[in-house]
């Protein structure tokens, strides 16, 4: 392939994702190719695709034929990410259109020049960012086992990243924000021996560098004293627990921890030391066996709770897992309506917290020609901020915040 190749890259999925495909941008950039918005002119189109669920994977497939209908003649599509991973035989055998599948560790790159011995995202180079805030992946698999959940059959074990190595990292994103991510955030280091709650170092280190830490993803037993006055005093004040449920016996059928009571202390404990502490948390709806009573104290729980954002999604039954061999699965039908209650009861929860902080000074890190956030707003994931025009993007600004959207903010200087 000559040095003017260039290449189109589609990134579908969550945040590790996006990691993966900055890095494999980098590497696809160092071959010599350039990166093109114009489908068009790509001699190289790679799709980093998600297959954590049936709808993500029926995304994967749909945006493969879309661009396969779509490219020039001549141009080659290369899947790489979950999908290729998980289902490689089987997208060689039914999607001709895709001319290689690349699972992990595969360069996805047509040409023989750059083949990399080790290919590994954790450890590969990226690109400046060109936003403020940038994610770090800090470790890749995870080492638990929960019931729903394919990944840690094809992602592996848990392997924490060297704190060097994503201390360099951050270094050349020049950025202001930076979003932890990992399957398993909080045991982060635990692989590597290097003591529990290695997390809290490596924060300290980062934030030494930038001025706003996130964390996305904790398990929520992960979270004990320590690490919750490490974070309240060092990343921004917002709590994206992890708990799938609060239905005591269905949590020991997700073969997870906790409980509506515990989950409910954790909440309380932090908003006594943080009393503005945003929280998100995602919910799994009719996992097998989830009775009306289930359904009906995680209503009571989200309504008693007020989290400032919640994720629902619907159970899908995931070959291999444990809970594909449960019986007692819950009528799709069933899933939407409990699915539709959920996210009506949460839009209304999220749009008065919102509204409420009509007339607050708030802190906003310019995102984008107008649109910025605040702490409690993880990027790409939660509302926005409109600021005006004259907000200079990737910095600081003061603002009051004069008006409220569903969950968007609007502010103002004054
Ligand atoms: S913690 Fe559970 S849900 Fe999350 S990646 Fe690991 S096994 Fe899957």
């Amino acid at each position: 392939m000559e040095s003017s190749s260039k290449f189109h890259l589609v990134t579908l999925g969550c945040p590790k994702n996006e990691v993966d495909s900055e890095k494999l941008a980098g590497t696809l950039l160092s071959d010599g190719m350039e990166a093109t918005e114009d489908l068009n002119e790509a001699d190289l189109i790679v799709v980093n695709t998600c297959a954590f669920i049936e709808e993500a994977r029926e995304e994967s497939i749909e945006t493969i034929l879309n661009l396969d209908e779509l490219r020039n003649e001549e141009s080659k599509i290369v899947v790489t990410g979950c999908l290729a991973e998980r289902y490689g035989s089987e997208i060689k055998d039914y999607l001709p259109e895709v001319d290689r599948v690349a699972g992990f560790g595969v360069h996805v790159s047509l040409t023989k020049k750059s083949a990399i011995p080790e290919f590994d995202l954790l450890n590969l180079p990226r690109p400046e960012s060109s936003k403020p805030w940038a994610y770090l992946k800090v470790a890749e698999g995870c080492d638990r086992a929960c019931g729903f959940c394919a990944i840690p059959s094809f992602r592996g074990p848990q392997r924490s990243r060297d704190m060097n190595s994503m201390l360099e990292e951050v270094d050349s994103l020049d950025v202001k924000e930076v979003v932890l991510v990992a399957q398993d955030l909080a045991a982060y280091g635990r692989d590597q021996g290097v003591g529990e709650k290695s997390i809290i170092s490596l924060i300290e280190e980062i934030r030494k560098r930038v001025d706003w830490v996130r964390l996305l993803y904790i398990y929520p037993s992960e979270l004990n004293q320590r690490l919750i006055d490490a974070m309240c005093s060092l990343t921004v004040p917002y709590f994206d627990l992890s708990l799938q449920h609060v239905s005591s016996s269905l949590l020991r059928k997700m073969k997870r921890w906790g409980d509506a009571e515990r989950f409910r202390d954790l909440i309380y404990k932090i908003r006594k030391s943080y009393p503005d502490a945003a929280f998100r948390s995602n919910f799994i709806v009719g996992y097998p066996g989830e009775t009306e009573e289930d359904h009906d104290e995680l209503i009571d729980f989200i309504k008693e709770m007020q989290l400032d954002w919640c994720g629902f999604f619907s159970f899908s039954d995931e070959e291999g897992t444990y809970a594909s061999g449960l019986e007692n699965k819950i009528d799709k039908s069933l899933i939407i309506e409990r699915l539709k209650e959920l996210s009506c009861l949460q839009d209304e929860i999220t749009s008065s917290k919102r509204n409420a902080l009509i007339g607050e000074k708030i802190s906003v890190l310019v995102d984008s020609h107008g649109v910025g956030r605040t702490y409690r707003e993880a990027p790409d994931i939660d509302g926005i901020v409109s600021v005006p025009d004259s907000c200079r993007v990737g910095e600081f600004t003061d603002l009051i915040v004069k008006g409220s959207l569903g969950p968007d903010l609007e502010a103002d200087l004054t």
